[in-house]
């Protein structure tokens, strides 16, 4: 029986649909290779383990990362922090901040560094980034109004949404698929995510961050952000100031900035006391800090104008503006139809793009380029897991005589009938690529060595009963089969040791007289 989350603490029985985080980490490692630890995140939390040296090894840390040193100095004397200009050194900025900020403010640094990617046209990297910043210090800002002191909501607030970075990077075709149904239905993402992958990216966020080793105040409020109602009692406060912090930044990130501005002061007025002008004075300083700390990040603080000037700006055009109230709506749904056909489009042209860049053009079967990172990957999960993983190499018997007798295009006519051929007999499990001129491979996942020569034979006994017609004249081939099958759970074995192996068979078939097959265990 797993351990399940539940709301009177981390673990307990909890029915439902919440995921204990065992699940969720066995999920998550079918659908996404995780990302490791970058090794100073470990070195840090090693650090900050041992009481009586963590004040010397984490400055020897910090000042061993000298681009580090100097965006950690720079937090410090930020107007956020209130230090102005006092911080001069690590030594400083421990005895100032205390030990905790000062790691959490470290971390926060080098797992951004961690997470950054190439820009393209369906992640907006700088955008994701300008909002997290934003809702760390609008955390970090309502954190004493909502009565609430911890160092630790800064980095919740920065990373509370990098599960959606992390499923965009480690498994970019699914997450287009998130993002397709997403537009088609206007669901929430991590409704979407929930139903297309199984976990939403705040339990993606927050089991990376519990492999990582950071401590459960810093995972367990990423982890609960999309369901509130469940938080355990010690995370609870910092769940709903994230939430308020995400609400802030919406205003200045998300476009409507009206309608979240009065979701944000409904929020703050109702739940917490606070005055319309309190909560307009909060809302305008989280865009004057925030401007300050982005470019700590080398982010550009461009869209950091303070809430007021938005709001009077827009009251402006507003006046400006004499069409109807209707006439906006109709525009604004129309604006957000072509939007929303746009980006579909766009999701199909990649997706179109991708399928050919795997694709061999002659035959459709998966091309060199696909069965090299699929082995790559099917390699790690039989180690991982601990199964066997079969790899067949295949190849035309004199296939050039085909091509003198029949031509060129009567060869290739023959390499499709060989590819259609394959196509019906293998399992719907295994993948049959053509590795280049007339040689296939076929990988077999969790195979075992009678069921790879089972396969084999139906295959060498399938091709040799082929008839493709070429100018009505019948033609038949014969195949040499070179096997190869990983069972030994040696975890030095690579993907060349098993293509080599392949290799060697399938020479050894061919020079006992063809039309044979011959495997190899590796
Ligand atoms: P063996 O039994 O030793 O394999 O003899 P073979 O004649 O089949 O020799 P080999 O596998 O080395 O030759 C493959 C030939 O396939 C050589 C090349 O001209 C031909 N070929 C490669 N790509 C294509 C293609 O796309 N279409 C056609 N028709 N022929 C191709
Ligand atoms: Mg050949």
């Amino acid at each position: 029986m797993p351990e399940r989350i539940g709301p009177g603490g981390e673990i307990g029985e909890e029915p439902g649909r919440a995921k204990s985080l065992g699940e969720i980490q066995t999920l998550l490692r079918e659908k996404v290779e995780l990302p490791s630890p970058p090794g100073i995140v470990v070195r840090i939390l090693e650090a900050v383990q041992d009481d009586d040296n963590c004040f010397a090894e984490l400055g020897r840390i910090i000042a061993a990362d000298p681009s580090l040193t100097v965006r950690l100095l720079r937090v410090a004397n930020s107007s956020l922090y209130g230090c102005s200009g006092r911080v001069k050194t690590i030594e400083n900025a421990v005895a100032i901040l205390g030990i905790n900020a000062l790691k959490n403010i470290a971390l926060s640094f080098i797992i951004v560094r961690r997470l950054q990617g190439r820009e393209n046209d369906l992640f907006d990297f700088q955008g994701f980034w300008k909002r997290s910043v934003t809702t760390a210090v609008a955390a970090k800002i309502l954190s004493p109004l909502m009565a609430y002191n911890s160092d630790d909501i800064f980095i919740s607030g920065l990373l509370l949404d990098m599960g959606i970075l992390v499923f965009h990077q480690c498994c970019t075709d699914l997450y287009l698929d998130v993002l397709s149904r997403k537009n088609a239905t206007d669901l929430p993402t991590h409704v979407v995510e929930r139903e297309i992958l199984g976990v939403c990216h705040a339990e993606l966020g927050g089991a990376l961050l519990k492999e990582w080793g950071l401590p459960k105040s810093l995972y367990l409020p990423l982890l609960y952000h999309h369901r509130p109602a469940e938080a355990p009692e010690e995370c609870r406060l910092s769940v709903d100031i994230l939430q308020a912090a995400c609400l802030v930044s919406a205003v200045y990130h998300d476009g409507q900035s009206r309608n979240h501005w009065m979701e944000v002061c409904r929020l703050l007025r109702d739940g917490y006391g606070m005055t319309e002008q309190a909560v307009r004075d909060t809302v305008d300083s989280v865009a004057l800090h925030a401007g300050e700390i982005l470019g700590f990040f080398d982010l550009p603080a461009d869209q950091m104008r303070p809430l007021s000037e938005l709001l009077q700006e827009a009251n402006q055009e507003l006046g400006k503006l004499n069409c109807g109230y209707e006439q906006l709506v109709m525009d604004l749904k129309q604006a957000k139809e072509e939007s929303r056909k746009n980006i579909d489009k766009l999701i199909e042209a990649k997706r179109k793009y991708r399928e050919l860049a795997y694709r061999d053009e002659l035959t459709g079967l998966f091309n060199t380029r696909y069965f090299q990172e699929l082995m790559d990957k099917e390699l790690a999960r039989s180690q991982r897991y601990e199964h066997s993983l079969g790899l067949l190499f295949f190849d035309i018997d004199l296939f050039k005589d085909i091509n003198d007798n029949f031509g060129h295009l009567g060869g290739d006519q023959v390499l499709r009938g060989v590819s259609e051929k394959v196509k019906q007999i293998m399992r719907t499990s295994d993948i049959v690529v053509r590795y280049g001129g007339d040689e296939f491979a076929v990988v077999m996942p969790e195979v075992l060595c009678s069921g790879l020569k089972v396969f084999a034979e139906r295959l060498r006994r399938g091709i040799e009963s082929l008839v493709v017609l070429v100018d009505q004249v019948e033609v038949r081939v014969t195949v040499s089969i070179g096997g190869a099958i990983y069972t030994s759970r040696n975890p030095e074995i690579n993907k060349m040791d098993m293509l080599s192996a392949a290799d060697k068979a399938i020479y050894q078939a061919k020079r006992s007289g063809r039309n044979r097959i011959v495997v190899a265990e590796v």
